[in-house]
């Protein structure tokens, strides 16, 4: 079977994942390009494919339709509506739910049966709305979840340090937005717990610097795209190499009946294991009401029925 992925949605972020792509080597044999913007992507498909001679990868880059998620082991979404300055990710939810119904109603029309990745926000919502639209098994539903914070918690945390962001064990966990959080109590760097390199002042102000990144780089330039574009390019080969990495990705919680970031083991299956890392009473509580403010989300659209 070849690696085939269908990538729905070209603007900023699907190109930027494109791009990542190119750059790396991964095993991807085909990507196809769906967006409505039908004139767009013929120049991305252009555009992509003069990098050939120079990527270290091989791939066959085009545009398609739905017909291509048949035989696809990886259907990205990045299609919907963005932030607009000011904008919560959780304001994004009528627009998207509504783009994203159409779309996994026709990927699921095609007989798909390999692993959905999502990056639409507000991302645990659309994550869950995948699930529950495509009726698939719940390891073969992830959302880019918290993996973008957690690179921007090991970025700021190597700039105060000088520690290459590699060597840092820390996760941000919960929802994708607002109510996420470090849990801090398991950072550690060489085996040796955060708390005997940073204070808990230095603490606090990477943690509001990591939640304010999005809304700081978006009053800047617009939007973000480039960070995102890498953490779907790790998740990509992690499940197209089955390579058991370990990564903060959104996943079905049946206990509480969401999608939410917490760390997994992610390979060829998808999400293989959720891993519930141990947190104090502090992060409970935290992880408690990231969980209601997804719950709330998801409600509000069952009451208007969407
Ligand atoms: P964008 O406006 O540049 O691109 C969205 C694309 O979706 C457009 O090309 C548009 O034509 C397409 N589209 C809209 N409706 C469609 C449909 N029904 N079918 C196919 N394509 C459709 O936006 P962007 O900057 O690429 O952001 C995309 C999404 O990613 C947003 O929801 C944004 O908030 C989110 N995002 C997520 C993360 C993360 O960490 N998960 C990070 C950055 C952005």
């Amino acid at each position: 079977m070849k690696n085939k992925v269908v990538l729905i949605g070209c603007g900023n972020v699907g190109m930027s994942y494109a791009y990542a792509l190119l750059n790396q080597h991964t095993y991807v044999d085909e990507l196809i390009l769906i967006d409505i913007d039908n004139e767009r992507i013929i120049g991305e498909a252009m555009d992509l494919n003069h990098c050939l001679a120079y990527s270290p990868s091989k791939v066959n880059i085009r545009v398609g339709d739905y017909n291509d998620c048949n035989d696809a082991r990886i259907v990205v979404i990045a299609a919907g509506s963005n932030q607009n300055p000011g904008e919560t990710r959780l304001d994004l939810i009528h627009k998207n739910s509504r783009i994203f119904k159409s779309i996994i109603t026709n990927v699921m029309i095609n007989n798909f049966k390999g692993i959905f990745l999502v990056a639409t926000n507000p991302l645990d919502v659309m994550t869950y709305l995948t699930l529950k639209y495509s009726d698939l098994e719940p390891n073969k539903v992830i959302g880019s979840g918290t993996t973008l914070d957690t690179a921007r918690l090991k970025y700021l945390i190597s700039e105060n340090l000088k520690v290459c962001p590699k060597d840092i064990q820390a996760f941000v966990i919960g929802e994708h937005g607002d109510s996420e959080f470090v849990a801090w109590s398991n950072a550690n760097i060489a085996l040796t717990n955060i708390n005997e390199f940073l204070n808990h002042d230095e603490m606090k102000k990477i943690e509001d610097d990591v939640r304010d990144s999005a809304y700081e780089i978006i009053k800047k330039k617009g939007a973000t795209y480039y960070g995102i574009g890498m953490c779907l390019v790790r998740i990509t080969s992690a499940i197209l190499e089955d390579k058991n990495i370990i990564l903060p990705v959104s996943s079905y919680d049946n206990e509480n009946d969401v999608c939410i970031s917490t760390p997994a083991i992610v390979n060829s299956h998808g999400v293989q294991e959720k891993i519930f890392i141990p947190l104090n009473e502090e992060e409970t509580k935290k992880l408690t009401k990231s969980i209601e403010v997804i719950k709330d989300t998801i409600n509000l659209l069952k009451e208007s029925n969407e």
